[in-house]
């Protein structure tokens, strides 16, 4: 062992890091503090993250034996230690991509400003194609003049950075080492998931771009589809003042409490600063965690408390006398599956008949809609997946992969993609990846669950307990697959979303 840090000094000061970074996180979003000031945490917790640490725990990995648990918890250390060191290293240009997004003005063609920011938001309310389609191409011109290069020296160095640890050849099979994940299978297996949905997709798309713009299927774009799914035909029928209270009611009766004996603690107060969609900050694990929201209702309001309780949940019934990595680190996949398990509440025909104000007579329409929507993003989410790994793998020159991305996505989606967000529409890190695998899992467990306790297992009493127990419990120790072979003895795959899908457009 080098210096004076020990394993456990690691796993106790490290805990301490992320609960303080996870207060501080907590109190600014949330408009109790004006901003983060994260710098003097890191600079107090600098021996957690240096170059000592990252060495301490590259041995650890080294000298454990596959298969083993010192290996695992190894493994899940130095995924912390190399994400922390590349942070470190490119922090500079991330302050001065946040400044870039922070100042830029986008210029219309009739002279009037949009602050680069509000871009996507108006791009999605607008009504008007030409506008939209005007803000697109104003946006484009910006973010090439400057986001650009600032995007993809990021990616450049990031990529350099994680080679040069030495645990493999090249960036995407040290990822792999790292997150134990198979990376080139999923890719796989969503180039499989694309063909297999193709038609069904194409005579989707038919159905619901003309329907719902008023265009073509052909000259459809990005923008098009940022004010499609902006979808605000539903959210009469989940009321902002009802939403804690139905989705809390529905928690109780499948037998779990959903504030966790006070553990979760909702903040639903009005302050300035407050952001607008709701988060979850775990800010002592089980112990205290936030769930933080403005509830103003309609459907994607509805969503995002759904997927926010669902992580809240997970946080507030891990054992805490887990070890550190085993509650703060690993495959995120996890917890992003429960928050899945929970919005995903709202594709079922009787959980939305009994919490929403969805009658009997909407919920086929509803149904189909919300399964369009479901195929639109997870092909976005493939082709995303496909191209990264092209991105990451360095066969392919950085000159071409602009009109990669164009190609992959806009065949994907239908929609027409731009170069301009070639470096820029990346996932950091293959999250793209954790977050297809959780898609994957959330279906696997919904099917489990609907085996092991009926179709409404979301209010069968039986339910909740089991879920606490082989789920939320284990925090975050195993891998995804690992815990899907456990509990359902199944591979994770798309099977059961394309199941599901055929079943909501049906
Ligand atoms: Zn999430």
């Amino acid at each position: 062992m080098k210096g004076g840090l020990s394993l456990d000094r690691l796993r106790s000061d490290g805990q301490r890091f992320m609960e303080e970074i996870s207060r501080e996180y907590y109190q600014a979003a949330s408009g109790l503090k004006p901003t983060a000031e994260l710098q003097p945490i890191y600079a107090r917790y600098k021996h957690v993250m240096d170059e000592e640490s990252l060495g301490l725990v590259l041995d650890m990995f080294r000298s454990a034996k596959a298969g083993t648990p010192e290996h695992r918890s190894a493994r899940l250390l130095l995924e912390w230690q190399a994400e922390a060191q590349s942070a470190r290293e490119l922090a500079p240009l991330d302050e001065q991509a946040i400044a870039w997004e922070n100042s830029a003005v986008v210029t219309l063609p009739d002279g009037s400003q949009i602050q680069y920011e509000e871009t996507s938001i108006e791009i999605g309310n607008s009504t008007d194609r030409a506008r939209r389609l005007a803000i697109e191409a104003a946006r484009s011109k910006v973010v090439e003049s400057g986001l650009v290069d600032i995007k993809r020296e990021h990616l450049q160095r990031e990529r350099e950075i994680t080679e040069n640890l030495g645990l493999a050849a090249d960036y995407n099979a040290a990822w792999e080492k790292l997150s134990g994940v198979a990376l080139i299978d999923l890719r796989d297996q969503c180039a499989r998931f694309l063909k297999d949905t193709e038609s069904m997709w194409r005579d989707t798309f038919r159905e619901f771009v003309p329907k719902v713009l008023g265009i073509t299927p052909e000259e459809a774009t990005r923008a098009d589809a940022i004010a499609l799914f902006r979808a605000r035909e539903f959210d009469a029928f989940f009321p902002g003042n009802e939403m804690e209270s139905q989705v809390h009611r529905q928690v109780r009766e499948m037998g779990i409490d959903p504030t966790a004996k006070g553990r979760i603690v909702l903040d639903t107060g009005e302050r300035p600063g407050k952001r607008s969609r709701a988060f979850c900050a775990p800010v002592r694990i089980p112990d205290e965690v936030y769930l933080v929201l403005r509830p103003h209702g309609g459907q994607t309001d509805w969503n995002t408390f759904l997927h926010e309780l669902g992580h809240a949940l997970h946080f507030a019934y891990m054992d805490g006398s887990d070890e550190f990595e085993d509650l703060w680190l690993g495959d995120n996949s996890v917890t992003e599956s429960y928050a899945m398990l929970f919005d995903h509440m709202m594709q079922q025909r009787g959980w939305l008949t009994r919490y929403t104000k969805l009658g009997a007579a909407d919920v086929p329409r509803f149904l189909r809609a919300a399964g369009f929507e479901e195929l639109q993003f997870l092909r976005r989410y493939c082709a995303k997946l496909i191209y990264e790994v092209e991105l990451y793998g360095g066969k392919t020159r950085w000159e071409s992969l602009p009109d990669l991305y164009v190609e992959t996505l806009t065949s994907a989606t239908t929609f027409r993609y731009s170069r301009s967000d070639a470096f820029i529409d990346v996932d950091p890190r293959y999250y793209s990846a954790r977050y297809l695998r959780a898609w994957q899992q959330q279906s696997l467990l919904s099917e489990t669950l609907t085996t092991r306790f009926d179709e409404d297992w979301w209010r069968n009493p039986k339910a909740g307990p089991w879920v606490v127990e082989q789920l939320f419990g284990e925090g975050q120790k195993e891998l995804a697959h690992e815990i899907a072979a456990r509990v359902s003895g199944k591979a994770l795959s798309f099977a059961p979303l394309v199941r599901k899908i055929e079943a909501l457009l049906g």
